[in-house]
Parts: C-alpha cells; sequence; structure tokens
C-alpha cells in the first residue's frame, strides 16, 4: 500500500528527549524557540504557538471582539473546524462558492455575501495554494472587514512572494498530517503588535503577570515536548517542501491528456506547497469519482476524498440559525469529483511510476 500520508518526526527525538529530562515540560522555553523559528519561515514579526489549528482559528476570532449577531464570510469547501471555530466564537457564518480552478473561495463572490453584520473575511488557503489575495485583500478593506486565513494547509505558500498567514491574522493547523506537525498544535501568525500581546494573553487564562487577570481567557497553550517536535521540521521546511512539489510536478506529468481527470493547477504568482494533490474525476470519466477511489485502495494507492461535502451539508448545522445556507454550486460538484492522491515527501520514482500507472489502468487511459 502507498499510503496518503507519512509522519517523520524521527530527527526531533534529542530535542523531545531533552524536555522530558528537563522535567520542564509544558509552555517554556521550547515554544519560544518554535515560535521565533516559525515567525522566521513565515515571513512574520509575531508567531503564537497553542494547541491546535481549530483554536488557533477561534482564538483569532476572539481577539477581535466579535458580538452575536457578526458574520463571517468562508468558504463551503473546508475541513469542518473552519465553520466550528466560527461558531465556537459566537459569530454567524456565510459562505461564498468556491473556483474550480484552485478550490479556494471565489473573490468575485463574496460582495454578494457581504450584509452590514459583516465583521470579518477568513479565507481557507486549500491543500496548499493561497486564494486570491490580490483581490481579497482589498475587498476586505473596502467592506472593513477584518482578514483571518485559515493557512492550516498552506505553510510555506505564497501570493506574489507574500507567505500565507501574512495579509491578515494567519492560522497553521501542525496536527499529525499537515506539512509540518507537533503532533496537535497550532500556529497564529500577525504583524500587528497588538494583536499579538492580546493572542499571548487570551492564550494563558487573561494572565499577563501570575495571577493578574485582564480578560476573561483560556487555556490554548502548546506543551515545550509538541514544540520540540516541530523545530527540526522547521529547520527543513524548504527541502519538505521541493520534495512536494517534485513529486506534484511528476504527477502532473505522468497523469496528462487522460479524459475525465482534471489536473490541479498551479496559478499565476502563486506557489503551491502540494499539502494536498487534488484530482477532479470529471463526468466524463468512465468510472465515478468513488468507484475510481475504491479501486484504486483496491490496487494498493491511498487516495482521500477532501471533502466528500460542502462543510454545512449535515444535519448538526441544519437547523442552526448561525449557519447561513447559501448556493453554491460549484463547491458541490467539487466535493463530488475531488480526490487526492499521495504527494508526501517520502514517495519514491517507484511509487509515483505506480501511482500513474495505476490511475491511467482505472480511467482506461
Ligand atoms: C487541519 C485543519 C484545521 C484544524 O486544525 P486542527 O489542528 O486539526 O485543529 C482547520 N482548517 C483546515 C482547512 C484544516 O485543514
Amino acid at each position: 500500500m502507498i499510503p496518503i500520508t507519512v509522519v517523520d518526526v524521527a530527527a526531533a527525538e534529542e530535542l523531545v528527549l531533552q524536555v522530558l529530562r528537563s522535567g520542564a515540560i509544558a509552555q517554556g522555553p521550547m515554544v519560544k524557540r518554535f515560535e521565533d523559528a516559525f515567525a522566521g519561515v513565515a515571513g512574520v514579526p509575531h508567531a503564537v504557538a497553542v494547541n491546535n489549528g481549530t483554536t488557533a482559528l477561534v482564538a483569532s476570532l476572539q481577539v477581535l471582539d466579535l458580538q452575536p449577531g457578526d458574520e463571517v464570510i468562508t468558504s463551503p469547501f473546508t475541513f469542518v473546524a473552519t465553520l466550528n471555530a466560527i461558531l465556537e466564537a459566537g459569530a454567524t457564518a456565510r459562505f461564498a462558492d468556491i473556483r474550480d480552478d484552485d478550490f479556494n473561495i471565489d473573490a468575485d463572490k463574496v460582495a454578494a455575501a457581504v450584509t452590514p453584520n459583516t465583521k470579518v473575511l477568513m479565507p481557507v488557503h486549500l491543500y496548499g495554494q493561497t486564494a486570491d489575495m490580490g483581490k481579497l485583500v482589498p475587498l476586505a478593506q473596502e467592506h472593513g472587514l477584518a482578514l483571518v486565513e485559515d493557512s492550516a494547509q498552506a505553510v510555506g505558500a505564497t501570493f506574489e512572494g507574500r507567505p500565507a498567514g501574512s495579509f491578515g491574522i494567519g492560522c497553521f493547523s501542525l496536527y499529525a498530517t499537515k506539512n509540518i506537525t507537533t503532533a496537535e498544535g497550532g500556529v497564529i501568525t500577525t504583524s500587528d503588535d497588538t494583536i499579538a500581546d492580546r493572542l499571548r494573553v487570551l492564550r494563558n487564562q487573561g494572565m499577563r503577570q501570575r495571577y493578574q487577570y485582564e480578560v476573561a481567557g483560556h487555556n490554548y497553550r502548546m506543551t515545550d515536548i509538541h514544540a520540540a517536535i516541530g523545530i527540526p521540521q522547521l529547520e527543513s521546511l524548504e527541502e519538505i517542501t521541493k520534495a512536494r512539489q517534485a513529486n506534484a510536478e511528476a504527477l502532473t506529468k505522468g497523469l496528462g491528456g487522460i479524459k475525465g481527470l482534471q489536473l490541479p493547477q498551479v496559478l499565476p504568482g502563486r506557489t503551491h506547497v502540494w499539502h494536498q494533490y487534488t484530482v477532479l474525476i470529471t463526468d466524463d470519466a468512465p468510472v465515478s469519482r468513488d468507484e475510481f477511489a475504491a479501486k484504486l485502495t483496491e490496487k494498493g494507492i491511498g487516495n482521500g476524498i477532501y471533502y466528500p461535502k460542502t462543510v454545512f451539508d449535515y444535519d448538526c448545522y441544519r437547523d442552526n440559525d448561525k449557519v447561513v445556507i447559501s448556493d453554491v454550486p460549484v463547491a458541490e460538484r467539487v466535493a463530488r469529483q475531488a480526490l487526492s492522491l499521495p504527494v508526501h515527501p517520502k514517495l519514491t520514482d517507484a511509487q509515483l511510476d505506480t501511482i500513474i500507472t495505476t490511475v491511467r489502468e482505472v480511467l482506461g487511459a
């Protein structure tokens, strides 16, 4: 079986042992070291580490002081954490449809979702490619919206040279399968000194100095054990990303010209970090997407469906008046057609060949 993802944190052994032996295992100097290194690779002045990517999103919304009834516009085609974070922060979620070339929120559809209550625009940089920040940044400015980037899948991605997470408040996930991991973890990036300060206070029970509470806070802290897992990966982020890019290039070269298979695109001005290599099985393919997935699994090619439905299309959100359901035909079609193939850095040339040959065989090409 060629797995869809491989977790390799062996390089962290020494550093993790150092933390364990020190006995200081909760948030401490290793978290600070991780934050400084992350700020460096993310090209921002401040990185605030938290316990996961979902809390990164929640905390970012909380420091924006949203009131009940305030609205956040996001993508309908994302991991459920994006929506759950909006609800956790007490806000209302609205959706603008996606594009089918980058699978991200369509900037041309955002204005129609703006209401007098809209406070935040939250694009998701899906699969490792940023949304169209060239249009979204001025849109947010024009409507007076804060910008929170769900950059969970896009560490190291850029738009016209600027890193994901540097346009607004950036929220990253360090979950086991993300491009960089601490097992569980998250990071918030910002260029705003005040927001960084408020996030640090919020993360630690609203406390700057011991037992001096400034706000009703929370425990969003990362541990030094987790930080130690991530530090060596940050040091090799460039290599990790280059390996993913080389694998994506090999897949694109090998999978060209197949009827019913739409390959992922890297749009001009963007660098893609290939968290996922996601193809569409279009309606003229000889098999359905689900049949294709089953055949690949049967033949030993790991694959994933991210995501099988639009994010709000579940009973648990249906009668929630804070989830404003809208017509999103592109997201619905992509959810029916999308399938991700292995692109992780541990793939060998032989495995890439096997993936290509098998995909061709299943699609009769
Ligand atoms: C992984 C992910 C998150 C949540 O991160 P966790 O660390 O799992 O809490 C949020 N949004 C997107 C798009 C993700 O892929």
